[in-house]
């Protein structure tokens, strides 16, 4: 268990495996939280409401923007999505180590908000192997997956922006690389 919390930031492209990655971590370590976003977006099949995200109307999101209820927040593929600032600060206090999964913009938000968060880009091995993983996947239409491939370009310009770049090809190894920074970064913060 942590002495001190830490936020972490962790940002990926699209497909590029961070849920996979984020629940093996969680399978690893109690003392990780993982931050509830709330979002406009449509709740997909099998998200559940105050799990994956809090789903809200547009209304009720800038609501939560106007009372100053979110960390960050962001317009991603036409939705909004921000990172609720009671949870994160409840975490912090009850010692976890707090992870933000969201895109670089909201990333670089909180790198500027919050300087002793710990920032971390997982890369996919190559957008040639990230087209092939959106493809298998199968949830996006052709003309949705180029789109999220242009997208993952532009985002993997800015992981230079991040302390920490680690690439998934595969899964038990970039898993590993993680619980070391996070090591690394617990000791440095409860120095
Ligand atoms: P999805 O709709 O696929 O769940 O998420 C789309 C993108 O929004 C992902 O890159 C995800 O990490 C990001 N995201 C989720 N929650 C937040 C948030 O609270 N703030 C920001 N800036 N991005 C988020």
């Amino acid at each position: 268990m942590a002495e001190k919390g830490m936020l972490v930031v962790f940002s990926a492209p699209s497909g590029c495996g961070k849920d996979t990655v984020f629940q093996e971590l969680l399978k690893r370590r109690t003392d990780i939280v993982k931050s509830v976003s709330a979002t406009t977006r449509p709740i997909r099949e099998g998200e559940q409401d105050g799990v994956d995200y809090y789903f809200k109307t547009e209304e009720e999101f800038k609501r939560l923007i106007n009372s100053k209820g979110l960390l960050e927040h962001t317009v991603y593929n036409g939705n909004y999505y921000g990172t609720p600032v009671e949870g994160v600060n409840k975490a912090i206090s009850d010692g976890k180590i707090c992870f933000l999964i969201i895109e670089v913009e909201g990333g670089q938000n909180i790198m500027k908000l919050r300087p002793d968060c710990v920032p971390i880009f997982l890369l996919p091995p190559s957008i040639e192997e990230l087209r092939r993983r959106l493809i298998k996947r199968g949830t996006e239409t052709e003309d949705v997956i180029e789109q999220r491939l242009e997208r993952a370009k532009l985002e993997i310009e800015l992981s230079e922006l991040y302390r920490y770049n680690v690439v998934n090809d595969d899964l038990n190894v970039a898993v590993d690389k993680i619980e070391e920074i996070l090591e690394i970064e617990l000791s440095a913060h409860n120095r």
